[in-house]
Formats: C-alpha cells, structure tokens, sequence
C-alpha cells in the first residue's frame, strides 16, 4: 500500500490515529517521513498554552521556547524574567515527571522493551504535552501516543524494522 500524503510514492509503513476533542478523528497510512511529518502538523494545530509573569500574573504575548521558567524577555508590566506556563493537562497529573523504564526479558539477556513517557515540552514539535514511545523489540512493534495538554491524542504504530530515524 502507497503512503496517502499527496503524491508519495513510499509505501505505508505506519498507521497514525488522530482524535480531536471538537472534531472528527483521523486515520491515515503513511511513510516514515509523513509520520513525522503528521506529528510536527497535529502538535503545531493546536491551540498554544500561554505564558504568564510568575510575579505579576499578567499574561504575556511571547512564544512558549521551552520548559524553562525564565526567559531574557523582562515582563512589560514589573520586569520580572519568571514565567509560568498556563496548561490544562487532562488525563495526566504528573506534569513535568519522566519516567523512563526498561524491562528486562529474564533468561535471554538484553533490553526488550524501553518505553519512555512523561510530560514534557518538545521543541521538534512544538507542543507541551504527555508522550509515550514504546520500542517492542519482542514483537517487533512500534508505538507512539502523543497526547497534547487539549485533549487531542495522536496514536503512530509500525512494526519495529519500519521505524527508523
Ligand atoms: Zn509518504
Ligand atoms: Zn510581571
């Protein structure tokens, strides 16, 4: 199967699943390249959190860089350089927690599973939100969900050997 992204003449190698809280969802086949390619569009159409003064609690008009608090921009109202961030996280209460965990296949030796997720803010997609990547190298699976601080979620699965960087 040809990947569905314009006129691509990749084959399909990832199933990407895309659910919005105010719309309807989306399925699509695509390649490698127009994985990532859906991740960096999904993340970048939603709505952004907003920066406020952490001493002032004014809201500011200037992009979110990253996860840092303080910024070289003084706040226009009291100078202050502190920041917060002002997210609704949804369904995951540890923000700014990652945990990484790697389980252990007993008997054979060498790491099967190696699953990162945590709440972070990602600068190649420009979005805050909750991530999880699962390598399965046992069943040679591949799977990603993104969850953004809106509610949208983005799924991308392929099998393991399809998925390289
Ligand atoms: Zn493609
Ligand atoms: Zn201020």
């Amino acid at each position: 199967m040809r990947c569905e992204l314009g006129r691509c003449p990749e084959s399909a190698t990832h199933l990407v699943h895309i659910w919005f809280p105010d719309a309807l969802d989306e399925t699509w086949r695509v390649c490698r390249a127009h994985d990532r390619y859906l991740k960096v569009a999904f993340s970048r159409s939603r709505p952004r959190p907003t920066p406020s003064c952490r001493q002032c609690d004014q809201p500011l008009n200037e992009p979110v860089t990253d996860a840092q608090d303080e910024v070289s921009q003084p706040c226009p109202y009291c100078g202050s350089v502190k920041r917060h961030i002002r997210v609704r996280l949804y369904d995951f209460a540890n923000a700014y927690e990652v945990i990484r965990r790697q389980a252990k296949q007993p008997g054979k030796g060498g790491w099967l599973r190696d699953t990162t997720s945590g709440d972070d803010y990602t600068r190649d997609l420009g979005a805050w939100g909750h991530r999880t990547v699962d390598y399965d190298h046992e069943h040679n699976q591949y799977r990603e969900l993104i969850k953004l601080y809106d509610g949208s979620q983005l799924e991308s699965t392929a099998m393991l050997d399809n998925h390289h960087d």
